[in-house]
């Protein structure tokens, strides 16, 4: 028996996202947007083991505040799971135990990375061998962000962001996370974009929105510099006007050594962008001895795995 199946359950880690570029459109008629996000996967990870039960049922704890995170049927894990077992007509269940680690409601996508998890662990665990493009389908349905979990590395998303074409990526980036006590809520973060853009607070995106050809040439290029310079959040604005004490410390992180903080998606996690892990180290400790947890990451990393397999 592998790893992977070690005492009757699957392993499963998935990873956070960070946005290196997020332009929003305008809203349509069903009420979402448009959007052209540039995603990397980086080295904070949720982890969940699946094992088989009658019903289905989540345990959730983590080294981040859960106490947000549903256990029942709102859990986007639980509702993967169940997708998986529909898709099949399996008539069983399963028991799924989450360790977070990527901050809840922070904009880092923990919650798509929880169901990204449980896709992979159910098809493991039932022996249902969907393959990648069935379980993208079935990603889709379940969020925005949720096929990028899947995937991994770095993306182009576009349409909601579930349109993904893999980006070329060389080399390693470096990336200080800094994550808030409260979460902002998605929705209420893109509906205040929406007011400052109709209150002609900020400029509005009339095109088709689409990715700065320079961020994808500084991936390209394994340049941490060029990609500081273009990096750009539309949602930061908003974000930064629900939680205006942010700006502090994106400031303190740029003064401290960062080549580009942002906001990372919907916020309120920010992230600094390093030259080079050594300068991660030392931009980590300067924020650190402010008082602020600060986390090392990298990027770009593998999308929802099985471990040991
Ligand atoms: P995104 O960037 O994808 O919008 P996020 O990182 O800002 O997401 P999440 O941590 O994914 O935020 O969760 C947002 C909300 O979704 C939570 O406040 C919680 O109510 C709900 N939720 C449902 N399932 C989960 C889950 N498995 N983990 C975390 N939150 C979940």
């Amino acid at each position: 028996m592998s790893e992977a199946f070690a005492e009757g359950r699957v392993h499963v880690r998935a990873p956070g996202k960070l946005n290196l570029f997020f332009e929003v459109g305008a809203v349509q008629d069903d009420g979402y947007h448009d959007v052209a996000s540039a995603y990397q996967a980086v080295s904070l990870y949720e982890d969940v083991w699946a094992s088989h039960a009658d019903d289905f049922t989540i345990n959730v704890s983590g080294t981040v505040d859960v106490t947000g995170v549903p256990a029942d049927d709102r859990n986007l894990a639980v509702r993967a799971a169940r997708l998986v077992a529909q898709r099949i007509g399996y008539r069983g269940g399963v028991h799924l135990d989450i360790a977070k680690s990527v901050p809840v409601a922070g904009g880092m996508g923990g919650g798509s990375a929880d169901a990204a998890a449980a896709l992979v662990a159910c098809d493991a665990l039932w022996g249902a061998d969907l393959g990648g493009a069935e379980l993208h389908k079935l990603a889709a349905r379940l969020g925005a962000d949720v096929p990028f979990a899947l995937m991994g590395g770095t993306a182009v998303g576009t349409g909601r962001g579930d349109q993904l074409s893999p980006a070329l990526a060389k080399g390693r980036f470096d990336w200080i996370v800094v994550p808030s006590d409260d979460g902002l809520s998605t929705p209420e973060v893109y509906g205040h974009l929406d007011a400052l853009r109709s209150a002609h607070d900020i400029a509005s995106v009339v095109r088709v929105p689409e990715i700065d050809p320079a961020v994808l040439q500084a991936l390209r290029a394994a340049d941490p510099v060029a990609l500081a310079e273009h990096t750009r959040n539309d949602l930061q604005a908003a974000a930064l006007s629900l939680r205006p004490g942010l700006r502090d410390v994106l400031e303190l992180g740029e003064r401290s050594g960062a080549l580009a903080g942002m906001v990372s998606g919907s916020g309120p996690t920010l992230a600094f962008l390093a030259g080079d892990p050594e300068s991660a180290l030392e931009l980590q400790m300067m924020l650190s001895a402010s008082g602020l947890t600060a986390l090392h990451v990298h990027g770009p990393v593998a999308g929802a795995r099985v471990v040991g397999s």
